[in-house]
């Protein structure tokens, strides 16, 4: 290749880079404070390189326009994640006073400082916020959510309710329907303990109109009619869990068997229980079988049924029930049975009886709200060999 070749594509190559760089300068996309890889990088500079007084002067400093709201989002959001929720405040206060903070932006900043009143626990404060934010189109549903957590916390049920049925009607998803069907419970709950049996009743009526699946409606209805002598009634509702809920079938045998024994009606609940055992199979049904087997029968055809089911599905529970109905007169009795009884009762007494499939919060009471997540009905009796 001549000289005068390499000169003239050497000469090529640097207009092209000319023009390249002319068209991007005017058609291009310039870099602009709000990309979010550009505020990703700016602010890992600043958090990394400077201490929180000197971010908290350079945001007092930084201009307020679109181009720098969320930097300002971005470096409240740090401080209150961090635990720095007046640092938090300040910034969102601050936003929020500055006319030039373009509108588009209002409900975002009014929903942030919101948050950081509930980090701080300034309940009222947020509440008022978040009420301002309810008819927020895209910040409505976030703020009627935190209102009615607001509202559970201080158990003024009326006001969970009235904001969970706007919430209900802007998005009626069976999440939010279970929601307000507890809520009512709760409402009813209230009016029970005050004697208001026909308030109770609507309410648990319109809770299941919400969801015919809620549990705690179910059974508190089942009380009722039990209390108003309808055994019928009551039974069916019972039953009704096992088809709409089989989880919580323990809660129903419980019941179940209490009221068949008031109202001598054993033989009719052993054959439906014994029908139910093989669709639903629990080990708190089956104990509920073996006893009612036991009063009617005798001891032999309550160990034999026993027996025979822990064979196909073994369970900690029915095991010591099993040692305990045979007792030292039957063989294999006596010490060795005393020691797998112990062992297996302190087995039993470190393993939580209840769990929230969400979050995984257990323990030995039943929740209907999970004490950790806050999901209504979310927590359920363990299953396997050592639960139902
Ligand atoms: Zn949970």
């Amino acid at each position: 290749m001549s000289s005068l070749t390499l000169w003239l594509l050497l000469f090529v190559a640097i207009a092209t880079g000319w023009l390249l760089g002319l068209w991007s300068a005017r058609f291009g996309r310039r870099p602009n404070i709000d990309d979010e890889a550009t505020l990703r990088e700016r602010l890992q500079f600043l958090f990394t390189n400077y201490s929180d007084e000197a971010i908290e002067s350079f945001v007092e400093t930084l201009a307020v326009s679109g181009d720098t709201v969320n930097l300002h989002l971005s470096i409240g959001a740090h401080f209150r994640n961090k635990g720095e929720v007046d640092r938090a405040t300040l910034i969102h206060q601050n936003l929020l006073a500055r006319p030039e903070l373009p509108s588009r932006y209002s409900s975002q900043v009014t929903y942030e400082l919101a948050m950081d009143y509930l980090a701080a626990g300034l309940l009222d404060r947020a509440e008022s916020l978040l009420h301002e934010l309810m008819g927020s189109r895209d910040y409505g549903r976030q703020a009627a959510q935190h209102l009615i957590e607001i509202y559970q916390q201080e158990r003024d049920w009326e006001k969970a309710v009235q904001v969970a049925i706007t919430l209900v009607e802007a998005e009626p998803s069976p999440l939010r329907r279970k929601q307000l069907a507890y809520l009512l419970c709760e409402r009813a709950e209230k009016d029970l303990a005050r004697d208001d049996r026909f308030t109770a009743r609507q309410r648990l009526t319109e809770a299941l109109g919400y969801d015919p699946a809620c549990i705690k409606a179910l059974l508190l209805l089942a009380d009722m009619h039990h209390h108003d002598n309808k055994p019928k009634d009551a039974r069916l509702l019972l039953l009704s869990i096992f088809d709409q809920k089989p989880a919580f079938a323990p809660e129903a045998v419980k019941r179940l068997v209490k009221y068949a024994r008031e109202q001598n009606s054993e033989a009719q609940l052993a054959k439906k229980l014994r029908k139910l055992y093989y669709s639903t199979p629990s080990t708190s049904l089956l104990l509920a079988m073996v006893e009612l087997e036991r009063r009617r029968q005798g001891d032999g055809p309550a160990i034999a049924l026993l027996q025979q089911e822990l064979t196909s599905r073994p369970s900690l529970r029915g095991l010591l029930r099993l040692i305990e109905i045979t007792g030292p007169e039957h063989q294999g009795s006596g010490t060795r049975d005393r020691l797998v009884s112990r062992v297996g009762e302190m087995l039993l007494q470190n393993k939580p009886v209840y769990q929230c499939t969400r979050c995984g919060f257990s323990g030995h009471q039943l929740h209907w709200l999970c004490p950790s997540c806050k999901t209504w009905e979310s927590v359920e009796p363990v299953q396997g060999v050592d639960g139902e």
